[in-house]
């Protein structure tokens, strides 16, 4: 397979597989050589692209992506940060759990890598977060090596070429992925991972695959007019209305000196490890007025004082991968004789100022925001 791009006169590598060869004039030309990532070759830097990007759609994790770097350029700044300002740069991009993680592995890169990405995939992925596909992408991005990826747009790329058929998540066909990748994977690796990622995302949609402007057409046997069928369609409309609802009130305390009180969020479960208004409700159907008398009997319990609690305010919703959450906030007055006991020690009064520059789930952000 060596030989030349007619096209671009651009030197193909010696052991392209039959995509390569197709791919590299079209990547050339219409890939997305403007993201900052593709123009380094730090193994930190890539390492953070590959994380922000596993859950997050390109244009939302940019932004991030340079705010972060910004502050944290380095393993050893992210190392030493606290988780808080990690949360609190991290608040909105949601999946938090990656927060977490990337917080975590920076110490462990430090301590036991000598400040260095692990170099072989089966270390790399022994850090927290880094699963087989992001552990190659920073092998071959940032040190060369011949790693194939096996992203979303990479996977259903390979599966409509290939022509495969049934479930691509059940365990034989993740296989048999895996191995069409690694067959398909020239070294070096690092353009053709990033042009089949690049693919998947303008070219080869999940729902209408543009074939007749592919380069892959004249040897895809998904392109015989069912492409957008042997792959399972991702639809974000159908998906949205499947999701349950769930039904929330967070409690708004406040004191006399405008202080609000917020707690730490479990690290397993939704918005993990963020600090967050006291979720007094959450349940699949909506609250009575005696779940709430009940639920304010409960929280005056809690806070040792009883609660000028306000009117409940009208609903609002946050949509999560898996539900959406309607919820409302139900304010409150805290009595000045407040004292922070053993069933508070997870929560404590904030001055705004302060709140605001906590890792804070959006929604409560922006109610914060508007106090
Ligand atoms: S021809 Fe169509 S289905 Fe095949 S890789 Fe290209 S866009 Fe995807």
């Amino acid at each position: 397979m060596a030989g030349t791009d007619p096209a671009l006169g651009r030197a193909m590598p010696a052991d392209s597989g039959s995509i390569a060869v197709r791919l590299f004039p079209w990547y050339t030309r219409n890939g997305r050589h403007h993201l900052p990532w593709r123009h380094t070759d730090d193994d930190y830097a890539l390492w953070l692209a590959e994380i922000m990007l596993q859950q997050t759609r390109v244009e939302t994790a940019l932004d991030y992506y340079r705010r972060f770097l910004e502050k944290f350029p380095a393993w050893k700044n992210l190392a030493s940060a606290s988780l808080d300002e990690v949360l609190a740069l991290w608040s909105g991009l949601g999946y938090y759990a990656r927060a977490r993680n990337a917080h975590m592995a920076s110490k462990l890169v430090i301590t036991d890598w000598n400040g260095l990405f692990p170099d072989t995939l089966e270390s790399a992925m022994l850090l927290p977060g880094v699963g087989r596909s992001t552990a190659a992408a920073v092998l071959a991005s940032a040190y060369g090596q011949s790693q194939a990826i096996l992203d979303a747009n990479a996977r259903r790329v390979l599966f409509r070429v290939h022509g495969l058929q049934g479930n691509p998540r059940a365990p034989a066909q993740e296989k048999t992925l895996w191995r069409l990748a690694e067959q398909e994977t020239p070294n070096p690796a690092h353009d053709y991972n990033q042009a089949i990622q690049d693919l998947g995302a303008l070219v080869c949609l999940s729902r209408r695959p543009k074939c007749t402007v592919c380069p892959l057409m004249g040897i895809c046997r998904g392109s015989q007019g069912t492409a957008g069928k042997i792959f399972p369609q991702v639809s974000s409309g159908p998906e949205k209305q499947r999701r349950p609802k769930r039904y929330g009130i967070f409690l708004l305390v406040m004191d006399g000196k405008g202080k609000v009180f917020l707690e730490r969020r479990p690290e397993q479960g939704v918005w993990g490890g963020l600090w967050c208004l006291p979720m007094i409700y959450e349940e699949a159907i909506l609250p009575t007025p005696e779940d709430l008398a009940e639920r304010a009997d409960l929280i005056a319990q809690r806070f040792g004082a009883v609660l000028g609690a306000g009117e409940i305010l009208s609903f609002r919703q946050h949509v999560f991968s898996h539900f959406i959450l309607e919820f409302a906030i139900l304010p409150a007055f805290l009595p000045a004789e407040l004292q922070v006991s053993d069933h508070l020690s997870h929560g404590r009064l904030w001055a705004l100022g302060e709140a605001r520059d906590l890792g804070l789930p959006s929604p409560i952000r922006r109610i914060l925001e508007g106090l």
